[in-house]
């Protein structure tokens, strides 16, 4: 018989972070301003007033270290929040590993990922402004699912563009959305000019985040009662997701232990952000903590691509943004991380990772998937794949420590399960998962249509 420890260190519900964590107060250097699509002139509010609430807007250029959560907020959180953080005491032992490695959870949440926290505060911001609908894109399904029942508990209409190639085989994710009554439209659509656009040029397009987020922005600058939701990117949604770190710095101590690394996936960057960035202080005065963003290999936005100006969008809506981009034509191929084929990252990660306060790597579907079955069956949590590259990384630190006879404290964020990704696990059984690589100039293709600046 195995002997099987747990130990889940677990916050009391008063210890819920009572701020949000704002990194642009200690950032070296603070990110360039966003410009305007069509005038390349500085964004001013008004701009994005069309689109978001005041208060997101304020969030998004402040440069206060701590933003009060409202107590509607975290009263709400306490459904699944302070989220427990794992030792993972059963990996360590297969691996052999002298490390001490911990995951927090985020899979608790009703929908299942770390994508709630920003949502439901999204949601109440726009409700407390007037705002009766919201309209945004989701990827994999999680972020739509999220805003769909942030929507639902703040009683706002939600209709989610969601990209094509995951609407057809994501099916229980489209009813997931469905149970909390939102709309769930198949993007490219023909309900927007740039939907119907799109589908004349490429009837076949699997779609992508970027023709989504047109989508979206597009049907939100049309109507009055309408503004647009995003799922990360933006430094209001990094924000929301600090409620994390702030947590795993609590439940660390509790533990008497500090990570020697953090380690988080990397798709927009806000459950990475969400972990990493409460840690970015104790950087900055000399703690000797390494801060690691993951990606696929086959949407390598932060090892591969460039630190531009370029568009959250396909078809330039958006304020173009300054950021490690592939370029915003990119098409991921249809890899299985659905939540981390987005062409950009958030302007706050690329900063932190061109001034080195961010390490990144990329990883490959397959190890990716090995990582996953060997911690569900050594923890028995069914990572989400995106997860799962946090996981592959944990694993890999851990394995070095081991070679240099290091006992590290490692951490990574587990920022969803998997319970409707098991179609990803089947194609992996089935041999059909492969590893894409993109040789730079690949990538310098599609770059050549970056706006200029
Ligand atoms: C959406 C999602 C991601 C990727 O988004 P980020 O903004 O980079 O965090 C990662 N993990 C899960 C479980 C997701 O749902």
């Amino acid at each position: 018989m195995r002997k099987v420890e747990t130990t889940k260190i677990i916050l009391p519900e008063n210890r819920i972070p009572e701020y949000w964590y704002n990194v642009q107060a200690d950032m070296p250097n603070l990110v360039d301003p966003p410009l305007n699509p069509q005038t390349q002139e500085n964004v001013g509010p008004e701009d994005l007033l069309q689109i978001f609430p005041q208060a997101l807007i304020e969030q998004e250029v402040s440069q206060e270290r701590y933003i009060e959560i409202p107590d509607e907020i975290r009263r709400i959180y306490q459904q699944w929040r302070p989220s427990p953080l794992f030792r993972a005491h059963n990996l360590e032992k297969k691996l052999g590993t002298p490390c001490r490695i911990y995951y927090k959870y985020e899979g608790v949440s009703p929908v299942g990922s770390h994508k709630l926290n920003s949502a439901v505060a999204q949601a109440y911001y726009n409700k407390r402004e007037g705002i009766k609908r919201l309209a945004t894109e989701t990827g994999a399904g999680q972020w739509g699912t999220a805003l769909a029942l942030a929507c639902q508990m703040f009683d706002l209409q939600c209709s989610v563009y969601m990209v094509r190639i995951s609407f057809e085989q994501k099916k229980f994710r489209r009813s997931f959305m469905e149970v909390y009554g939102a709309e769930c439209i198949a993007s490219p659509s023909s309900q927007t000019r740039i939907g119907q656009k799109v589908l004349l040029e490429m009837p076949d397009t699997p779609g992508t985040l970027g023709i989504a987020i047109s989508e979206a922005v597009e049907d939100a600058m049309g109507r009055d009662d309408t503004n647009y939701a995003l799922g990360s990117v933006l430094n209001h949604v990094c924000l929301h997701q600090t409620v994390i770190g702030q947590e795993v710095k609590l439940q660390l101590e509790m533990v008497d232990d500090y990570p020697d690394v953090v380690i988080g996936c990397c798709g927009g960057g806000s459950n990475l952000a969400g972990i990493t960035f409460p840690f970015i202080p104790d950087k900055l005065k000399g703690k000797n903590v390494r801060l690691v963003a993951v990606e696929p290999a086959a949407c390598p936005t932060l090892t591969k691509g460039t630190f531009a100006y370029d568009y959250g969008d396909v078809a330039g809506l958006t304020p173009i943004v300054k950021m490690y981009t592939l370029g915003h034509s990119f098409t991921p191929p249809g890899i299985h991380a659905g939540g981390l084929r987005y062409h950009g990252a958030s302007p706050l990660v690329s900063q932190l990772y061109h001034d080195g306060l961010l390490e990144a790597k990329a990883l490959g579907q397959k190890g990716v998937f090995e990582a996953a079955l060997l911690f569900a069956r050594t923890e028995g949590i069914v990572p989400a794949p995106e997860s799962s590259h946090a996981v592959k990384a944990a694993v890999d630190e851990a394995l070095v420590a081991k070679e240099e006879g290091k006992a590290r404290s490692i951490v990574f964020n587990l920022s969803g399960h998997g319970h409707l990704d098991l179609a990803a696990y089947e194609n992996y059984f089935s041999g059909n998962v492969q590893d894409v690589n993109y040789t730079t100039t690949d990538i310098a293709e599609n770059l050549k249509n970056l706006p200029v600046k």
